[in-house]
């Protein structure tokens, strides 16, 4: 079984925890970390000849059209991770609709790529902003990996389908990536597929809950991770001890735990893993 693994490639003053994460207007200010902190994962999956997809947000590839450029060039897939990391469900649709448009035009600026997969920040399509699907069809999306089917404060659809599954909008179809969950009984889903549960959570969990998912679903996990979680020097902008701890904690545990996953698992990007997974299906439906 080949799992998803995903990065999404943003500066870590972009997580929308943080304080300054309302809008580019203070971003020019920061001093950047997110070239270096991506170019040593980039380093680790080739040591491993190991694909994923990063997911880039708009703002960082105008910044940073080299770091792109070098994502592309090592054959990695390249998704949309907004322009202005922005959550979804505070924007109406054509606020939601420009800042798309402005992130694909400004990644394929930088490499040459027209992305045909989406992210959301923090998963912010949610139930009250499914309507997003629509627009990602009306922009030439294909495939889009926003829903974490869990119950959290600020994002997720409990309930929604755990697998890759088409869904139709009125615009048309499109292909949806969940992140990995693993069900503890019927009702009961728990989150495995990464960023903070990766960091916060023993390893063995996180790979205890990939092979339940292989083993007894017969299904790809999806896997994300942000370049910052693998970067303990990072100046720390989190105000309050929740926050903080959404946002740091493990950080110095990040690239072993990642750099095992890597080995322990086969992973490849999200358009070719979902790309044999529905072949599959399709022949076993024949
Ligand atoms: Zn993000």
């Amino acid at each position: 079984m080949i799992n998803a693994l995903s990065v999404d490639v943003e500066e870590y003053f972009h997580p929308s925890e943080l304080p300054c994460s309302r809008g580019p207007e203070k971003w020019e200010s920061l001093p950047s970390r997110v070239a270096a902190q991506t170019g040593r994962i980039l380093d680790l999956l080739a040591r491993h000849g190991t694909k994923a997809t990063f997911f880039i947000v708009g703002w960082v590839a105008e910044h940073h059209p080299a770091m792109v450029r070098r994502i592309a060039e090592a054959g990695h897939e390249i998704g949309c991770h907004s322009y202005a990391h922005q959550l979804v469900f505070n924007l109406s649709r054509e606020a939601f609709r420009e800042d798309t448009l402005r992130a694909v035009r400004a990644i394929e600026d930088a490499c040459g790529v027209r992305t045909a997969i989406y992210r959301a920040p923090n998963y912010s399509i949610t139930r009250q902003s499914l309507w997003a699907l629509e627009i990602l069809v009306e922009c030439g999306f294909t495939h889009d990996s926003s829903i974490y089917p869990i119950s959290h404060d600020r994002s997720g659809i409990p309930g929604f389908g755990r697998h890759g599954q088409m869904l139709e909008t009125a615009a048309g179809p499109i292909y949806e990536i969940p992140i990995a969950t693993a069900t503890l009984s019927r009702k009961r889903v728990t989150p495995v597929g990464g960023g903070g549960y990766l960091r916060l959570l023993p390893y063995r969990y996180v790979a205890a809950g990939i092979r339940r998912i292989n083993d007894k679903e017969s299904q790809p996990a999806c896997i994300y991770f942000h370049p910052w979680e693998l970067d303990p020097e990072q100046p720390r902008l989190a105000e309050g001890l929740v926050s903080r701890l959404r946002t740091y904690a493990g950080v110095s545990h990040m690239e072993a735990k990642v750099d095992r996953l890597v080995r322990e698992f086969r992973f490849s990007g999200l358009l070719s893993v979902y790309a044999v997974e529905r072949a599959a299906a399709a022949g076993a439906g024949q």
